[in-house]
C-alpha cells in the first residue's frame, strides 16, 4: 500500500466539507485531509449564511460533523491564509491545496448615495443576524417605517423575511442576540423588495416564496398591478410555479395592522438620497427588451419614482475575493480553473463559490467537489506522496500551532459548540451563538483548562 496523500483544504463551508468527503472516499492511495479555517468555527454559510428560521437547512451540519469524525480528517480554526500561513508554505508541506473560500464580499449597485449610512450589503446583514464575528458590530438602524431590499434572489427573500418576521418567532431560533434586540425594537412596517426585471425573470425559488404565506402578521403585495399577467405557454415550469405562488400570495385578503412585504418589479435604484443617512430611494422604471439569445434585459424608460426609506439593503449577489498569487476573474468573481485545477497552478484546486461563482444551493457543492477531487486524484496519480515520514501528520499540527498559538482544534470547536448548545437549551433554542472571536476562543480555552 502506498503512502497516503496529504491534502489541505482552505475553508470549511459546505464546499470544503463535500470536498473532504470526496477525498476521504478515495481508495489507493488514501488521502489524509487537514482543513484550515479562518474563523474559530466551521460550516461556513451553514452557520453564518442560512437564515436562522431555516433550521432544517442548517441540519446539514450533522452530515459535516460525521465527516469531521473520520480518522483521516482534522480541522483547525482561527488560521488565516495570508496572515498565519502562506500558499507557498502549504504547497511545501502538502501534496495539494484545495481552496474552498466561498465568495466573501458583495456586489455593489454603483449608484450615487450608496455610501450613505443606512445603505448596507445583504451579505453584512446576513452575517449580522447569524452572529458572524466580522459583522457583529454592524449598526442596523431599523427606526424608519420602510426598508428597501434590492434584488430578486433567495438572499433578498431571506433578508426581507427576517425583517418582517415577528421577533417572538425568531426568539426560538439561533438568531444572534444582538440582532434579536434590534429586531424587537424595529419600527419597520413595510419591506419593499425591488426587482430590476419582472416576476418571470426573478431568481428566487418557489418554496421560499410560498413560505412567505406562513408569516404571521405579514401581508404580501405585488406591484405594479398587472405585472403577473404574463403569457405562460413558453415559460419553464419553475417560473410558472413562481408566478402561481406570487398570485396566491397577492390574492390573500389584507389584514388590518399587518406588516407589508411588497414586491415591486421592473425598478432599479438609480440614487439613494439623504442627509448623511438614507432617507429616500429614487427608482428608475424599466421595461424588458430581449437580447439576441432571447434573454430579457432591463432597460430604463426614463420614468422615476421616489420612495421614503431609512434602510436600503442591496442583495445583488456575493462576490469572490482574489487570493494573492492566483489568477482571478474580477467580472465573474472566481478563480479560473479546469475541472477544478487552478489554471497554471499545479497542485492547487478550487471548489464551491470561489470555483463557479455564487450560484446554487448547498447540495450543488457535492457534484462540484467530486469533479475537483477526481481531477486532483488523476493529477497526483503515480506521483506519490511528497514526504513519507511516519510522523508527518503530527509535524503538520506542530507547525500550524507554531504559526497560530490560538489554533482551534476539532476538540476546541466541540467545546465551543457545547457552550452554545447548553446556553440554547436553557432558552429553548438550538444554540446561543458566541459572536466575538475573543469569546469563542475563551470558550475553547476554558475547555482546555478543565
Ligand atoms: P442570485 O440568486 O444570483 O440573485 C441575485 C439577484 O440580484 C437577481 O435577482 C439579480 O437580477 C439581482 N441583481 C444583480 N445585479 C443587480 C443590479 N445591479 N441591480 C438590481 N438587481 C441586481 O443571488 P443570491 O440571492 O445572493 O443567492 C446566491 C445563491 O444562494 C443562489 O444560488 C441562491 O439560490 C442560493 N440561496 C439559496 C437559499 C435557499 O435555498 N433557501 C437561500 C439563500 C441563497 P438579474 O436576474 O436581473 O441579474
Amino acid at each position: 500500500m502506498s503512502a497516503p496523500l496529504h491534502v489541505v483544504l482552505v475553508g470549511s463551508g459546505p464546499a470544503g466539507f463535500y470536498a473532504a468527503a470526496a477525498l476521504l472516499a478515495a481508495g489507493e492511495p488514501e488521502v489524509r485531509v487537514d482543513v484550515i479555517e479562518r474563523l474559530p468555527t466551521p460550516w461556513g454559510l451553514v452557520r453564518s449564511g442560512v437564515a436562522p428560521d431555516h433550521p432544517k437547512i442548517k441540519s446539514v451540519a450533522d452530515t459535516f460533523a460525521q465527516i469531521a469524525a473520520h480518522e483521516r480528517f482534522r480541522w483547525y480554526g482561527n488560521v488565516h491564509l495570508g496572515r498565519d500561513v502562506t500558499r507557498e508554505e502549504l504547497l511545501q508541506r502538502y501534496d495539494a491545496v484545495v481552496y474552498a473560500l466561498g465568495a466573501q464580499t458583495d456586489r455593489r449597485l454603483g449608484v450615487p448615495g450608496e455610501e450613505l449610512a443606512g445603505s448596507v450589503a445583504a451579505t453584512d446583514v446576513v452575517g449580522w443576524y447569524n452572529g458572524h464575528p466580522d459583522y457583529s458590530d454592524l449598526t442596523l438602524l431599523l427606526d424608519g417605517a420602510r426598508a428597501v431590499v434590492v434584488g430578486n434572489g433567495n438572499v433578498a427573500l431571506d433578508v426581507a423575511r427576517m425583517l418582517c418576521t415577528d421577533v417572538a418567532e425568531l426568539n426560538r431560533t439561533d438568531t444572534a442576540d444582538h440582532a434579536l434586540d434590534v429586531l424587537a425594537a424595529s419600527a419597520v412596517r413595510e419591506v419593499l423588495v425591488v426587482g430590476r426585471r419582472g416576476p418571470a425573470q426573478a431568481a428566487f425559488t418557489t418554496l421560499e416564496l410560498r413560505e412567505l404565506g406562513d408569516l404571521a402578521g405579514v401581508d404580501v403585495v405585488v406591484e405594479p398591478a398587472g405585472v403577473l399577467d404574463v403569457p405562460e405557454d413558453e415559460l419553464p415550469r419553475a417560473v410558472r410555479r413562481n408566478l402561481d405562488a406570487l398570485r396566491d400570495l397577492a390574492a390573500r385578503p389584507p389584514t388590518p395592522g399587518a406588516r407589508r412585504l411588497v414586491f415591486r418589479f421592473l425598478r432599479s435604484p438609480v440614487e439613494l438620497r439623504g442627509d448623511g443617512h438614507v432617507q429616500q430611494v429614487v427608482l428608475g422604471c424599466n421595461h424588458l427588451v430581449p437580447d439576441e439569445t432571447g434573454r430579457f434585459l432591463a432597460r430604463d424608460t426614463g420614468e422615476r419614482e421616489v420612495v421614503d426609506a431609512a434602510l436600503v439593503v442591496r442583495s445583488v449577489g456575493y462576490l469572490g475575493v482574489p487570493v494573492e498569487g492566483l489568477p482571478f476573474d474580477p467580472v465573474a468573481g472566481h478563480i479560473p480553473h479546469e475541472q477544478g485545477q487552478v489554471v497554471g497552478h499545479e497542485r492547487e484546486y478550487v471548489v464551491g463559490w470561489i470555483k463557479r461563482g455564487p450560484t446554487g444551493v448547498i447540495g450543488t457543492n457535492k457534484k462540484d467537489a467530486r469533479e475537483t477531487v477526481q481531477r486532483l486524484l488523476a493529477d497526483l496519480a503515480g506521483e506519490g506522496a511528497r514526504d513519507t515520514g511516519v510522523d508527518r501528520p503530527e509535524r503538520l499540527e506542530q507547525w500550524l500551532r507554531g504559526k497560530q498559538p490560538e489554533l482551534v482544534s476539532d476538540l476546541g470547536w466541540q467545546a465551543i459548540d457545547e457552550v452554545e448548545r447548553r446556553a440554547g437549551h436553557r432558552q429553548g433554542r438550538p444554540r446561543v451563538k458566541l459572536v466575538r472571536t475573543r469569546d469563542l476562543l475563551a470558550a475553547m480555552r476554558d475547555h482546555d483548562h478543565r
